[in-house]
């Protein structure tokens, strides 16, 4: 498994390289965008690590970048405490997950190994107590799509199981909490943003109005619900 890592504060970078590389991971170092892109082109990564104060690019531009050349590869970013729109903003373009700094290098390892458990596991995930079908919904495992009132809704692998998590208790409430444990990979914290902007992607996927939701609900106060025809 080859890990991409782009952070300019060198003291850090090889810190975290090092916890990666004796988990096993083969390691690609960046300090800066412009090399982190080159990078991303050059190998065939498993997942990536991303500082978002970088010295030559916005991290967030980076992050789009990466999108754009490199399609699904699960993206980690690394923010400072003040950088609470960054982190946002870093999600709103494609992040999967985010780490605020200081962390321990333990739990930075614990989201990389959460990040690629879920793109490895999904394509074998139709077991047979799993729920693939409800009502308009078919969720498709193999190819990260759904059949959605018949149109293909391609999907980004988290959004997938954001989805499958919902479908598995559809008409029911899903709180947060089981919501990180079950998609993320960990226990919860008390932020749940990164959840806010991943039903948002999905919703403008699967929603006629986005905006006014008629099938992944909020509950205030209680988590999400997906409510299909005939629940
Ligand atoms: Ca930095």
């Amino acid at each position: 498994m080859r890990i991409l890592l782009v952070e300019d504060d060198e003291t850090l970078r090889s810190g975290l390289a090092s916890r990666l590389r004796a988990a096993g991971f083969a390691v690609e170092e960046a300090a800066n965008g412009t090399d982190g892109l080159y990078m991303a082109k050059e190998f065939p990564l498993d997942a990536a690590v991303l500082d978002l104060g970088l010295p030559d690019m916005d991290g967030v531009d980076l992050i789009r970048s990466l999108r754009r050349d490199g399609g699904e590869v699960p993206l980690l970013v690394l923010t400072a405490r003040d950088q609470w729109q960054a982190k946002v903003e870093g999600l709103e373009a494609g992040a999967d997950d985010y780490l605020t700094k200081p962390f321990e290098l333990e739990e930075m390892l614990a989201r990389v190994r959460a990040l690629l458990r879920r793109t490895d596991r999904i394509p074998q995930a139709a077991k047979h107590s799993e729920i693939l079908n409800y009502g308009p919904l078919t969720l498709i495992p193999e190819r990260f799509e759904a059949i959605w009132f018949d149109n293909t809704v391609k999907l980004t692998h988290l959004e997938f199981e954001l989805l499958h998590c919902l479908l598995q208790r559809h008409g029911q409430t899903v709180s947060p909490s089981e919501i990180l444990k079950e998609v993320w990979g960990y226990d919860p914290n008390d932020d749940i943003e990164t959840i806010r902007v991943h039903v948002r992607h999905l919703r403008t996927k699967i929603e006629p109005d986005p905006r006014h939701p008629k099938y992944i609900k909020t509950v205030y106060g209680a988590g999400y619900c997906l409510e299909l025809p005939g629940d």
